[in-house]
Protein backbone atom coordinates (compact mmCIF):
# COMPACT_ATOMS: atom_id res chain seq x y z
CA UNK A 1 0.00 0.00 0.00
CA UNK A 2 1.16 3.22 -1.05
CA UNK A 3 0.41 6.14 0.74
CA UNK A 4 -1.18 8.55 -2.09
CA UNK A 5 -1.40 12.44 -1.51
CA UNK A 6 -2.90 14.11 -4.26
CA UNK A 7 -4.72 17.42 -2.31
CA UNK A 8 -1.42 19.80 -4.10
CA UNK A 9 -1.74 23.04 -6.35
CA UNK A 10 1.44 23.44 -8.67
CA UNK A 11 4.41 23.46 -6.40
CA UNK A 12 3.35 21.09 -3.93
CA UNK A 13 1.32 23.86 -1.96
CA UNK A 14 -1.92 23.27 -0.30
CA UNK A 15 -2.55 27.32 -0.45
CA UNK A 16 -3.85 29.08 -3.29
CA UNK A 17 -3.22 32.96 -3.78
CA UNK A 18 -5.96 35.24 -5.87
CA UNK A 19 -7.86 38.10 -6.06
CA UNK A 20 -11.10 39.22 -7.53
CA UNK A 21 -11.25 43.12 -8.55
CA UNK A 22 -14.41 44.78 -9.63
CA UNK A 23 -15.63 46.89 -12.19
CA UNK A 24 -12.74 47.70 -14.53
CA UNK A 25 -11.60 50.96 -14.19
CA UNK A 26 -8.72 51.63 -16.62
CA UNK A 27 -6.33 53.55 -15.12
CA UNK A 28 -6.80 52.20 -11.59
CA UNK A 29 -6.53 48.44 -13.06
CA UNK A 30 -3.41 49.65 -14.74
CA UNK A 31 -1.93 50.64 -11.27
CA UNK A 32 -2.93 47.72 -9.38
CA UNK A 33 -1.99 45.53 -12.29
CA UNK A 34 2.24 47.02 -12.11
CA UNK A 35 2.05 45.71 -8.48
CA UNK A 36 0.57 42.64 -8.98
CA UNK A 37 2.62 41.41 -11.63
CA UNK A 38 6.29 41.56 -10.49
CA UNK A 39 5.17 39.90 -7.53
CA UNK A 40 3.45 37.00 -9.56
CA UNK A 41 0.00 37.40 -8.09
CA UNK A 42 -2.75 36.72 -10.69
CA UNK A 43 -6.53 37.22 -10.17
CA UNK A 44 -9.67 38.05 -11.87
CA UNK A 45 -11.13 41.35 -13.32
CA UNK A 46 -14.70 41.80 -13.40
CA UNK A 47 -15.82 44.05 -15.95
CA UNK A 48 -19.35 45.48 -17.19
CA UNK A 49 -18.95 44.71 -21.00
CA UNK A 50 -16.19 47.51 -22.61
CA UNK A 51 -16.20 50.79 -23.90
CA UNK A 52 -14.55 50.58 -27.20
CA UNK A 53 -14.17 54.16 -27.25
CA UNK A 54 -11.58 53.66 -24.54
CA UNK A 55 -9.90 50.51 -26.12
CA UNK A 56 -9.94 48.02 -29.02
CA UNK A 57 -10.72 44.53 -28.51
CA UNK A 58 -6.94 43.50 -29.16
CA UNK A 59 -6.48 46.72 -26.60
CA UNK A 60 -8.21 45.45 -23.86
CA UNK A 61 -6.63 41.74 -24.23
CA UNK A 62 -3.20 43.22 -23.96
CA UNK A 63 -4.14 44.94 -21.17
CA UNK A 64 -5.69 42.39 -19.20
CA UNK A 65 -3.06 40.00 -20.37
CA UNK A 66 -2.37 36.66 -17.86
CA UNK A 67 -5.45 37.46 -15.73
CA UNK A 68 -8.85 36.42 -16.08
CA UNK A 69 -12.03 38.48 -16.97
CA UNK A 70 -15.38 37.56 -15.44
CA UNK A 71 -18.59 39.19 -16.30
CA UNK A 72 -20.09 42.13 -14.03
CA UNK A 73 -23.04 42.83 -16.12
CA UNK A 74 -23.53 45.72 -18.42
CA UNK A 75 -24.26 48.97 -16.91
CA UNK A 76 -23.79 47.38 -13.16
CA UNK A 77 -27.64 47.67 -12.00
CA UNK A 78 -29.96 46.85 -9.21
CA UNK A 79 -32.23 44.34 -9.65
CA UNK A 80 -35.78 45.30 -9.68
CA UNK A 81 -37.16 43.88 -6.18
CA UNK A 82 -40.75 44.63 -5.02
CA UNK A 83 -39.43 47.24 -2.36
CA UNK A 84 -37.46 49.02 -5.44
CA UNK A 85 -40.75 49.35 -7.46
CA UNK A 86 -41.78 53.01 -7.26
CA UNK A 87 -43.77 54.91 -10.02
CA UNK A 88 -42.16 55.87 -13.20
CA UNK A 89 -41.26 59.56 -13.34
CA UNK A 90 -41.65 61.53 -16.72
CA UNK A 91 -39.48 63.92 -18.24
CA UNK A 92 -35.93 63.93 -18.51
CA UNK A 93 -33.82 62.82 -15.33
CA UNK A 94 -32.05 65.43 -13.24
CA UNK A 95 -30.41 64.36 -10.17
CA UNK A 96 -31.16 67.91 -8.58
CA UNK A 97 -34.99 67.84 -9.44
CA UNK A 98 -36.03 64.13 -9.53
CA UNK A 99 -38.58 63.02 -7.02
CA UNK A 100 -36.41 60.39 -4.58
CA UNK A 101 -39.70 58.73 -4.73
CA UNK A 102 -39.80 57.35 -8.46
CA UNK A 103 -37.91 55.36 -10.77
CA UNK A 104 -36.58 57.55 -13.85
CA UNK A 105 -35.57 55.89 -17.56
CA UNK A 106 -32.28 56.20 -18.41
CA UNK A 107 -32.32 57.85 -21.49
CA UNK A 108 -31.01 55.65 -24.37
CA UNK A 109 -30.66 52.34 -22.92
CA UNK A 110 -34.46 50.70 -22.67
CA UNK A 111 -34.87 48.73 -19.26
CA UNK A 112 -32.54 50.80 -17.54
CA UNK A 113 -33.64 53.23 -14.77
CA UNK A 114 -32.40 55.72 -12.43
CA UNK A 115 -33.32 54.82 -8.44
CA UNK A 116 -32.58 56.56 -5.23
CA UNK A 117 -30.82 54.41 -2.69
CA UNK A 118 -29.26 55.86 0.58
CA UNK A 119 -25.87 56.75 -1.41
CA UNK A 120 -27.56 58.58 -3.80
CA UNK A 121 -29.09 57.48 -7.69
CA UNK A 122 -28.17 53.99 -8.95
CA UNK A 123 -29.27 52.25 -12.00
CA UNK A 124 -31.74 49.40 -11.80
CA UNK A 125 -33.55 47.03 -14.41
CA UNK A 126 -36.46 44.89 -14.24
CA UNK A 127 -35.42 40.86 -14.53
CA UNK A 128 -36.13 40.52 -17.85
CA UNK A 129 -34.07 43.29 -18.96
CA UNK A 130 -31.45 42.22 -16.23
CA UNK A 131 -31.09 39.18 -17.74
CA UNK A 132 -30.62 40.95 -21.56
CA UNK A 133 -27.64 42.98 -19.73
CA UNK A 134 -26.11 40.33 -18.55
CA UNK A 135 -26.07 38.51 -21.73
CA UNK A 136 -24.63 42.21 -23.25
CA UNK A 137 -21.51 42.41 -20.85
CA UNK A 138 -20.98 38.53 -21.76
CA UNK A 139 -20.80 39.58 -25.51
CA UNK A 140 -19.21 42.31 -24.92
CA UNK A 141 -16.09 40.98 -23.38
CA UNK A 142 -16.02 37.44 -25.54
CA UNK A 143 -15.77 39.93 -28.68
CA UNK A 144 -12.36 41.21 -26.62
CA UNK A 145 -11.33 38.45 -24.99
CA UNK A 146 -12.50 35.23 -26.88
CA UNK A 147 -15.71 33.19 -27.34
CA UNK A 148 -15.83 30.98 -24.57
CA UNK A 149 -13.18 33.07 -22.47
CA UNK A 150 -16.22 34.50 -19.95
CA UNK A 151 -16.81 31.56 -17.66
CA UNK A 152 -17.15 33.75 -14.47
CA UNK A 153 -20.44 36.04 -13.40
CA UNK A 154 -20.01 38.61 -10.16
CA UNK A 155 -23.21 40.33 -8.92
CA UNK A 156 -22.90 44.02 -9.28
CA UNK A 157 -23.07 45.28 -5.42
CA UNK A 158 -24.16 42.13 -4.30
CA UNK A 159 -26.39 39.29 -5.11
CA UNK A 160 -29.90 40.25 -5.66
CA UNK A 161 -33.31 39.27 -3.27
CA UNK A 162 -34.62 37.75 -6.56
CA UNK A 163 -34.59 33.70 -6.69
CA UNK A 164 -35.50 33.42 -10.08
CA UNK A 165 -33.27 35.96 -11.14
CA UNK A 166 -30.47 33.89 -9.36
CA UNK A 167 -32.03 30.45 -11.31
CA UNK A 168 -31.87 32.13 -14.38
CA UNK A 169 -28.31 33.20 -14.26
CA UNK A 170 -27.25 29.57 -12.68
CA UNK A 171 -29.34 28.03 -15.67
CA UNK A 172 -26.52 30.70 -18.18
CA UNK A 173 -23.68 27.82 -17.59
CA UNK A 174 -21.64 30.16 -15.45
CA UNK A 175 -19.10 27.84 -13.89
CA UNK A 176 -18.69 30.20 -10.32
CA UNK A 177 -20.71 33.15 -9.52
CA UNK A 178 -19.51 35.41 -6.84
CA UNK A 179 -21.77 37.10 -4.18
CA UNK A 180 -20.05 39.81 -2.10
CA UNK A 181 -18.96 40.24 1.93
CA UNK A 182 -15.68 39.25 3.84
CA UNK A 183 -15.56 35.63 4.99
CA UNK A 184 -12.01 36.72 6.61
CA UNK A 185 -11.18 33.14 8.27
CA UNK A 186 -14.38 31.58 9.27
CA UNK A 187 -14.51 28.98 6.08
CA UNK A 188 -10.63 27.62 7.80
CA UNK A 189 -9.74 28.86 4.13
CA UNK A 190 -11.69 26.78 2.11
CA UNK A 191 -12.65 26.30 -1.34
CA UNK A 192 -15.90 27.77 -1.73
CA UNK A 193 -18.53 24.62 -1.07
CA UNK A 194 -20.94 26.48 -3.49
CA UNK A 195 -19.41 28.05 -6.36
CA UNK A 196 -22.73 29.76 -7.43
CA UNK A 197 -22.40 31.87 -4.13
CA UNK A 198 -19.20 32.09 -2.93
CA UNK A 199 -17.26 34.87 -1.79
CA UNK A 200 -13.60 36.49 -0.91
CA UNK A 201 -11.87 36.56 2.27
CA UNK A 202 -10.95 40.42 2.66
CA UNK A 203 -11.17 43.52 0.71
CA UNK A 204 -8.49 46.49 1.17
CA UNK A 205 -9.18 47.26 5.16
CA UNK A 206 -7.89 44.15 6.83
CA UNK A 207 -5.71 42.91 3.76
CA UNK A 208 -2.50 42.30 5.38
CA UNK A 209 -4.15 41.15 8.96
CA UNK A 210 -6.22 38.27 7.54
CA UNK A 211 -3.20 37.98 5.21
CA UNK A 212 -1.23 37.09 7.72
CA UNK A 213 -3.82 34.27 9.32
CA UNK A 214 -3.58 32.71 5.84
CA UNK A 215 0.39 32.47 6.00
CA UNK A 216 -0.11 31.12 9.24
CA UNK A 217 -2.74 28.45 8.98
CA UNK A 218 -1.78 24.89 9.65
CA UNK A 219 -1.93 22.51 7.11
CA UNK A 220 -4.98 20.11 7.51
CA UNK A 221 -4.29 18.12 4.71
CA UNK A 222 -6.71 20.34 2.48
CA UNK A 223 -6.81 22.18 -0.31
CA UNK A 224 -6.90 26.12 0.31
CA UNK A 225 -8.18 29.13 -0.95
CA UNK A 226 -7.48 33.21 -0.50
CA UNK A 227 -8.76 35.77 -2.45
CA UNK A 228 -8.82 39.31 -1.88
CA UNK A 229 -10.85 42.13 -3.20
CA UNK A 230 -12.17 44.31 -4.23
CA UNK A 231 -12.19 47.52 -6.45
CA UNK A 232 -8.92 49.10 -7.72
CA UNK A 233 -10.08 52.50 -6.58
CA UNK A 234 -10.57 51.18 -3.24
CA UNK A 235 -6.93 51.40 -3.02
CA UNK A 236 -6.73 55.15 -4.63
CA UNK A 237 -10.16 56.48 -2.94
CA UNK A 238 -8.00 55.55 0.67
CA UNK A 239 -4.19 56.22 -0.09
CA UNK A 240 -3.19 52.56 -0.25
CA UNK A 241 -1.19 51.68 -2.90
CA UNK A 242 1.87 51.50 -0.77
CA UNK A 243 -0.01 49.07 1.23
CA UNK A 244 -0.84 47.44 -1.59
CA UNK A 245 2.88 47.26 -2.75
CA UNK A 246 4.14 46.16 1.07
CA UNK A 247 1.33 43.23 0.43
CA UNK A 248 1.70 41.78 -2.96
CA UNK A 249 5.97 41.73 -1.85
CA UNK A 250 5.33 39.86 1.45
CA UNK A 251 2.91 37.75 -0.24
CA UNK A 252 3.90 37.93 -3.83
CA UNK A 253 6.72 35.33 -5.89
CA UNK A 254 6.53 32.41 -3.15
CA UNK A 255 5.98 29.65 -5.18
CA UNK A 256 6.99 26.94 -2.50
CA UNK A 257 4.38 28.29 -0.13
CA UNK A 258 1.40 29.36 -2.44
CA UNK A 259 0.49 28.69 -6.10
CA UNK A 260 -1.06 32.50 -8.04
CA UNK A 261 -3.15 31.70 -10.01
CA UNK A 262 -6.74 33.58 -11.31
CA UNK A 263 -10.36 32.35 -9.63
CA UNK A 264 -10.96 30.23 -12.58
CA UNK A 265 -7.91 28.33 -12.76
CA UNK A 266 -8.23 27.27 -8.84
CA UNK A 267 -11.57 26.14 -9.86
CA UNK A 268 -10.59 24.23 -12.70
CA UNK A 269 -7.59 22.63 -10.93
CA UNK A 270 -9.73 21.71 -7.86
CA UNK A 271 -12.23 19.78 -10.06
CA UNK A 272 -9.33 18.03 -11.85
CA UNK A 273 -7.91 16.93 -8.49
CA UNK A 274 -11.33 15.67 -7.71
CA UNK A 275 -11.93 14.10 -11.00
CA UNK A 276 -8.55 11.69 -9.98
CA UNK A 277 -8.95 8.12 -9.74
CA UNK A 278 -6.99 6.73 -7.69
CA UNK A 279 -6.29 2.98 -7.06
CA UNK A 280 -4.41 0.10 -5.46
CA UNK A 281 -2.37 -0.04 -8.88
CA UNK A 282 -2.41 3.38 -10.15
CA UNK A 283 -3.70 6.57 -10.65
CA UNK A 284 -5.49 7.89 -13.54
CA UNK A 285 -5.45 11.52 -14.65
CA UNK A 286 -8.15 12.10 -17.26
CA UNK A 287 -8.14 15.77 -17.27
CA UNK A 288 -6.02 18.15 -19.22
CA UNK A 289 -3.83 19.98 -16.41
CA UNK A 290 -0.57 18.61 -15.28
CA UNK A 291 -1.52 17.58 -11.18
CA UNK A 292 0.94 17.48 -8.30
CA UNK A 293 0.81 14.85 -5.93
CA UNK A 294 3.06 13.53 -3.33
CA UNK A 295 3.39 9.57 -3.53
CA UNK A 296 5.05 8.16 -0.28
CA UNK A 297 6.28 11.42 0.49
CA UNK A 298 7.66 11.74 -2.95
CA UNK A 299 6.53 14.51 -5.12
CA UNK A 300 5.53 13.31 -8.20
CA UNK A 301 3.72 15.33 -11.15
CA UNK A 302 0.70 13.13 -13.46
CA UNK A 303 0.69 14.30 -16.87
CA UNK A 304 -2.82 15.12 -18.67
CA UNK A 305 -4.54 12.39 -19.60
CA UNK A 306 -2.39 9.98 -18.13
CA UNK A 307 -2.16 6.85 -15.98
CA UNK A 308 0.72 6.94 -13.41
CA UNK A 309 1.50 3.47 -12.47
CA UNK A 310 2.01 3.02 -8.83
CA UNK A 311 5.45 0.51 -7.83
CA UNK A 312 4.29 -2.81 -5.80
ZN1 LIG B 1 -19.18 46.43 -8.94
Amino acid sequence: MHNVDVKFFPGWTRKSFTFTDDDGNLPLDKKFMDIMRPNGIKGTFNLCGTDKNRLSPEGYREFYRGFEIANHCKFHPFALTPERDRPIGDGAFDEKTADPGKNYPVSGVPGLYWFRTESGWRRLAPREDYLRFVRQGKEELEEAFGEGSVVSFVWPYCMQDDPELFAAIRAMGYKNIRKTGNLEDKTGFSLPADRTQWSYNVNHIRLHEVGDLYRAYPDDGELKFFCFGLHSHDYENNGLWEMLRQFAEDFGNRPEEFWYATVGEIFDYEDAVRALKVGEAAIANDSDLTLYAKIDGKRVTLAPHSVYRLEN
